[in-house]
């Protein structure tokens, strides 16, 4: 058996599916089909450090994906020991959110877009998740990824209570598709992600498109992991016959 094989036996087992029969793909958004995620470790790390909180980048890797509540008090904690007020959260949070708008537009992953096609072609369903929810970004989509998103199975922090690593806005990826588990497979980039991912019992696949080492991301749970989405891309076709 080769790697890909290897990795669909360990989920059929895992999961107790007899079969993966594709029908979906849940996308990640930042890290996955955007090159935005130096912009928000770097917007994390200024924010912060006004309020006195340090945080690396490496904290802003490790920890993407979650709420930005939930980044903040994990911060907060390590410093006082205790959460954060929801005002004083608030307040870092649009100002994080004024920070990375001081930096361009992300551009698209390189990989993502023809990924996208290769999906289209074959009617496989292509479905964000994210826990983002700037304002700007079904604009975004539109913009950059016409055509390619359906908005109202869109699953943003809007829809989601928990946020990853809680299986939550995969489920409702899920349910938004209107498939099974069995039935979609997961694009992520980050650790947290990738727990979310598997959490929901969807096979999880990690891309590397950070600093991170792939040891983070496969101790995360990641199924199956490529070094970017270009790879993914390229690879697609051998992927998608045995799924
Ligand atoms: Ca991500």
């Amino acid at each position: 058996m080769n790697g890909i094989e290897t990795a669909i036996a360990r989920y059929l087992q895992g999961s107790g599916h007899s079969f993966i029969h594709l029908k979906a793909v849940l996308f990640d958004m930042d890290g996955v089909l955007f090159d935005s995620m130096p912009y928000h470790a770097d917007a994390w790390v200024t924010s912060m450090a006004k309020y006195g909180l340090p945080m690396t980048e490496e904290d802003a890797f490790m920890n993407e994906g979650r709420t930005g509540m939930s980044t903040i008090n994990l911060i907060y904690n390590r410093v006082h020991g205790c959460d954060a007020s929801k005002e004083l959260i608030d307040e870092i949070y649009l100002d994080k959110c004024n920070e990375f708008a001081k930096h361009p537009d992300p551009s698209r992953m390189p990989g993502a877009w023809e990924l996208l096609e290769k999906l289209k072609a074959t009617g496989i369903q292509p479905v964000l998740v994210t826990g983002s929810g700037q304002h700007t970004l079904f604009a975004r989509f539109d913009r950059d990824y016409p055509g390619m998103f359906e908005r109202d199975k869109m699953v943003t922090a809007y829809d989601v209570k928990f946020g990853k690593p809680n299986p939550e806005p995969y489920l409702m990826g899920l349910k938004k598709a209107g498939v099974a588990a069995n039935e979609a497979i997961v694009i992520e980039n980050a650790p947290i992600g990738v727990e979310a991912g598997v959490a929901a019992g969807i096979f999880t696949v990690a891309v590397n498109t950070g600093p991170l080492p792939n040891q983070v991301l496969l101790d995360a749970g990641a199924n199956l992991l490529y070094p970017s989405m270009q790879a993914l891309c390229d690879g697609w076709e051998q992927l998608a016959e045995r799924l």
